[in-house]
């Protein structure tokens, strides 16, 4: 049995530990009795609170919440459930002694005495500013990022979270450009004026504290901001603020580029408290987060407008844009103009050069066409090489000296990949209103002026006219009905022969293509062929026309007629094909021909497209013993060099010498220079479109050998040529056996 004496003092002992254990923990720990008086403050609660043990015993504990009513209200009433005998546990903001605000979680135990009255309260206080300060902000500002707030709102509403905790300062969010330009994004707690006035501010070592901390890349914090020579150039800025100091922290993007200033200002001459600081942390976080999902937000704007290789607005976005300026122009009954840019020979450059060098190629471009552009315009690409300027205020001669000058730049040779590259543009232009009222036809017109501006000359414009569009009109409809022909039995050939002009004999014949249409009956070949070439049919007629030829040939050679060989015309295009010659092969073969029984003809365009892949199907031609005539020889452009380089088998003298040989000097100094030309070379040259005697004794007194044309016959069908070749022979039998005879 403990006496009351000893009973006294075990408890004192216990007391003693009790308190010594309490005050080592790093928590604050307080007592409340029943009358809701703190009696017991720990060493703890001092140091967390600031406030000496003398000032707060016999105070109520709402005393911590005095100048926020709505959170000492809430406080009332849980220390009435308290005393009710329930435990709880809060996280509430807290004001220490010097007024600096503290997150704090509270865990309340009432204590109860024998009678289970509640006797005393037990507080244990954490600091949980940190975690909570990101806990609540994040909670909101996650929340607002999630509801695609625009990234005003998101910041605005981060600035007033945190001015709502802290509401002596006010927060400053500014972007900082690449070029170092200062932009306001949020500070919902500054004068506008003050925001407005720091618009476009440069950054520099001694531009305020947000100039100067993007300008170092690191935290300045100025006190006296009406004192301090970092803000020296803003004094009257300063006053118009309404704040003595300002504390701003750089904010890096994703690259590490300063892309934004955070920045705290006071109204007094101070520095941030930890509460600020801790504030700013997690602003810095949330707000770069904000800050990366406008970027990403802006690429994604970025790929889905804009095209990726040149930057430049693509179809749609073009179209959208150029629909809301047309509106305008219409408003102002204005004009507009739409040009439509196609590059000439960009193919080419991309075979030749490689993609890489064409890619490159259309970056010049485009850079180019946006140099020459005026506020109002707007470039866009529209796909590969075919560009839109969309021009409002311009009529149609002002247009002409606006393509004058972007014709001078585009044709400046370009350097890609080391090699100087002049370009040419074809272009298009359609005028608003007269072509059309909205985009869709606008653009339809000018690219239909842009086909047109390619007809006549590369690298020239022209305008669209109703005109054009019918002739538009008409190549569709005869585009599909070649496609048509192609397909069924719509195409034909006729063969014209080819004599040997000294003995008469037949060497050979020219086969060409002919197209009955079922309503527009015959169409020539001068306007199919193109046509087929501009459409991608040309690969399939070519097809057609080699196995047609081939089979006719071998068909005349079971039925015992003689024709030595057959000529066959050929695209340039045909030549990009690497596998024409292995294509021919397989045709002579099932045909049971011989190589030398086919003769390609094909004209000098072939070399203008002049990439190693042309040149080697000419070889492999040559290589399989295919003969390659050049048709229309002399008419065109390139130089003679070819001639020497490549296996060329013969030429063949164009018509156009032919037809005044009689009449004009000149014409006749020409057919004498080319079969200079094919002497020189050992070329048999074939000279076409001989339609009188005439014609035929001055070409063959120039030393011609082979002749084609009227004269000798037309191009007849198969049945009609087969007829036309026994006759002939039959006639040359005649011939031979009255000259046996008269010998
Ligand atoms: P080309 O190959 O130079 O064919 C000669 C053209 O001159 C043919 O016109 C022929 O009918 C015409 N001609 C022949 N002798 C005379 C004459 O004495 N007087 C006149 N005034 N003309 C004569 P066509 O058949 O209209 O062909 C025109 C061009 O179309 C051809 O010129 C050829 O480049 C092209 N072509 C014709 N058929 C084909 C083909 O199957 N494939 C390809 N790729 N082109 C073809
Ligand atoms: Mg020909
Ligand atoms: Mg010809």
């Amino acid at each position: 049995m403990i006496s009351g004496e000893e009973a006294e003092r075990l408890k004192d002992i216990e007391h003693r530990l009790l308190s010594m254990s309490v005050n080592a923990t790093r928590s604050a720990t307080c007592i409340v009795d029943a009358e809701g008086h703190l009696i017991y403050v720990n060493d703890g609660f001092v140091r967390l609170l600031g406030y000496a043990r003398e000032e707060v015993i016999g105070q109520s504990p709402l005393i911590f919440f005095a100048s926020d009513t709505r959170a000492k209200t809430y406080a009332q009433q849980v220390l009435e459930k308290l005393f009710g005998g329930q435990s709880n546990e809060i996280s509430a903001l807290i004001s220490k002694r010097n007024g600096q605000r503290l997150w704090l979680h509270v865990s309340s135990t009432p204590v109860f005495d024998h009678q289970g009255k509640v006797e005393n309260i037990v507080i244990v206080l954490t600091d949980i500013t940190r975690t909570k300060l990101h806990e609540v902000l994040q909670d909101k500002i996650i929340g607002a990022l999630l509801k695609e707030a625009s990234l005003e709102s998101v910041l605005t509403l981060l600035c007033q979270e945190i001015e709502h905790i802290a509401p002596e300062v006010a927060v400053s969010i500014l972007s900082v450009d690449p070029a170092g330009i200062l932009h306001p994004l949020a500070s919902p707690g500054l004068p506008t004026d003050y925001s407005r006035a720091i618009e476009g501010l440069s950054i520099g070592p001694a531009k305020g504290s947000c100039g100067t901390a993007a300008y170092r890349g690191e935290p300045v914090l100025v006190t006296d901001i009406h004192h301090d020579p970092l803000w020296a150039e803003f004094r009257a800025l300063a006053k118009l603020s309404g704040f003595q100091a300002c504390w701003s922290v750089p904010v890096r993007n994703g690259a590490g580029r300063v892309a934004a200033t955070f920045a705290l200002y006071f109204r007094e001459c101070r520095g941030p408290d930890p509460l600020h600081m801790h504030l700013v942390t997690a602003g810095i976080h949330l707000c770069m987060l904000a800050l990366e999902r406008e970027e990403a937000r802006q690429s994604i704007r970025r790929m889905a407008f804009y095209d990726a290789l040149t930057g430049l607005p693509n179809r749609n976005f073009l179209l959208a844009q150029a629909e809301r300026i047309l509106l305008e122009v219409a408003e102002e009954q204005a004009e507009l103009a739409v040009l439509f840019v196609d590059l000439d020979r960009f193919k080419q450059v991309n075979d030749a050069l490689g993609h890489a060098s064409g890619d490159e190629l259309l970056q010049v471009m485009a850079q180019r066409l946006r140099s020459v552009l005026r506020e109002s315009d707007i470039v866009g690409r529209l796909s590969g090489d075919e560009f839109v300027l969309v021009l409002p205020r311009m009529n149609a001669t002002q247009v002409t000296t606006f393509l004058e000058r972007l014709m001078m730049i585009l044709s400046v040779p370009a350097t890609i990949a080391g090699t100087a590259v002049v370009v040419s543009a074809s272009i298009g232009i359609s005028l608003f209103p007269e072509d059309g009222r909205d985009m869709e036809s606008l653009l339809h017109c000018a690219d239909i002026a842009m086909y047109q501006a390619k007809r006549v000359e590369r690298g020239s414009f022209s305008f669209f006219l109703e005109e054009m569009n019918k002739i538009a009109q008409e190549r569709l409809m005869l585009e599909t009905a070649l496609r048509k022909a192609l397909a069924g039995d719509g195409l034909h050939l006729v063969y014209q022969p080819q004599v040997d002009l000294r003995s008469g004999r037949l060497v050979g014949a020219e086969a060409l293509a002919r197209w009955v249409h079922p309503t527009l009956d015959h169409i020539a070949p001068s306007r199919f062929i193109p046509l087929a070439e501009e459409c991608g049919l040309i690969n399939a007629l070519s097809q057609w026309v080699l196995r047609e030829a081939c089979e006719q040939l071998a068909l005349w050679r079971r039925e015992g007629l003689v024709v030595p060989s057959l000529s066959i015309n050929l695209s340039p295009i045909n030549f990009h094909n690497r596998n024409l010659a292995e294509l021919i092969d397989r045709q002579l073969q099932l045909c049971d021909l011989q190589p030398r029984d086919l003769c390609v003809e094909v004209t000098e365009g072939v070399l203008l497209s002049s990439s190693a892949g042309t040149e080697q199907t000419i070889r492999d031609l040559h290589a399989l013993g295919v003969r390659l005539a050049i048709d229309d020889f002399g008419t065109g452009y390139s130089s003679l060099g070819y001639l020497r380089r490549l296996p060329i088998s013969e030429l063949k003298l164009d018509k156009s010498f032919v037809d005044d040989l009689e009449r004009d000097a000149s014409c006749r100094a020409l057919s004498e220079s080319v079969i200079g030309i094919g002497k020189g070379l050992c070329l048999p040259v074939v000279a076409e479109g001989i339609e009188h005697a005439a014609q035929r004794d001055i070409l063959m007194a120039q030393g011609y050998e082979v002749g084609q044309g009227y004269f000798f016959s037309i191009p007849l069908p198969s049945k009609a040529f087969a007829q036309w070749v026994m006759a002939h022979e039959a006639g040359f039998r005649a011939e031979v056996a009255g000259e046996v005879r008269d010998s």
